[in-house]
């Protein structure tokens, strides 16, 4: 039985209903209203327009937000207040007469690289995704990370620097704070004054370097460009060495815009996590890119939707 997936993000809603074997068969995208009755009259539509001809059996949304799991709502989303509080099942499960589940996106992404991307072979992943936030998902022996609540593996929201730059959430330092496109655009700033000459600096003589000015530039060879990219990796790699440390994980996808600078950023990241992180773990586990781009948390979700009986709709592989 197929199931649907619907990432539900600040700008667009994207539903798509996904075979057992991770196939996207068909999808739909609209843009989000951030209003309470438009929101769920979007979702149900999408949901009404993307299963027409196919068989499904439940549903699961990806939202970014803190998840209160066993109430099926969404606690708080910074760029999506519309959708907090709302008894998700019930108002969802009325209007399509399907099981409606509702998990943080970040996690569903994880999930979806764990079922059919960068970590379908492996048992322990990590991802983080590197966008203009910082997320992060946690699979340990085959199972979600979720706490108590819900709101389990928020990597990006780590400490690394106590006195570091401020971040979204309030506190100095955090990870996301150090090594999102965010981050990289404020550091290219700093090092554009110091080396004015660079091409980094004369561009932004111009205008703001953004993440994909610094990306483009480090890959033309200029080296303060490539120094921003190596800055960030450090960084990260300071993350990831926790994340070692902690979760022992067999591979570390790494996600989000950022990692499309590839080695740039994820060699001195593995520099970093090896000088910080304990043995054996430290030598086994593997940081690869991520491989399901955009579309992780739709798939992730859908893997995630239950039936009727509570059970995956899509089934987990003989050995999860
Ligand atoms: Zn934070």
């Amino acid at each position: 039985m197929n199931a649907i997936g619907v990432d539900v993000g600040g700008t667009k809603v994207a539903a798509g209903v996904i075979s057992p074997q991770g196939k996207l068969l068909s999808e739909v995208k609209y843009p989000t209203e951030n209003v309470r009755e438009l929101l769920l009259s979007t979702i149900a539509e999408a949901i009404a327009e993307v299963r027409r001809g196919y068989e499904v059996g439940g549903v699961c949304l990806a939202v970014p937000g803190f998840i209160l799991a066993r109430e099926n709502k969404v606690l708080s989303a910074a760029n999506l207040e519309a959708i907090e509080g709302i008894p998700l099942k019930e108002e969802l499960g009325g209007r399509t007469g399907l099981p409606v589940t509702v998990e943080n996106d970040a996690n569903a992404a994880a999930w979806g690289e764990f079922r059919f991307g960068a970590g379908k072979d492996v048992e322990d992943l990590v991802l983080v995704t590197l966008g203009t936030g910082v997320g992060g998902g946690v699979i340990s022996h085959g199972v979600l990370l979720r706490g108590a609540r819900g709101t389990g593996g928020e990597l990006g929201h780590i400490t690394v620097q106590p006195a570091g730059p401020r971040c979204g959430c309030g506190n100095r330092g955090c990870l996301e704070a150090l090594a999102s496109g965010t981050a990289i655009a404020r550091r290219a700033k700093k090092v554009a004054s110091e080396r004015p000459d660079s091409g980094l600096g004369r561009l932004a003589a111009k205008r703001a370097p953004l993440g994909e000015d610094v990306l483009d530039l480090a890959r033309r060879g200029d080296e303060a460009s490539v120094k921003v990219l190596q800055e960030t990796g450090t960084w990260l790699g300071i993350g990831l060495a926790t994340f070692v440390n902690i979760f022992d994980p067999e591979v570390i996808a790494i996600g989000g815009g950022v990692s499309e600078a590839g080695d740039l950023v994820l060699e001195p990241a593995r520099r970093e996590l090896r000088l910080r992180s304990h043995s054996p773990s430290r030598d086994l586990v593997e940081v690869r890119e991520a491989t399901l781009g955009a579309r992780s948390g739709m798939l992730g979700a859908a893997a995630l939707a239950r039936g009727e009986d509570e059970e995956y709709v899509l089934g987990v592989s003989a050995t999860r």
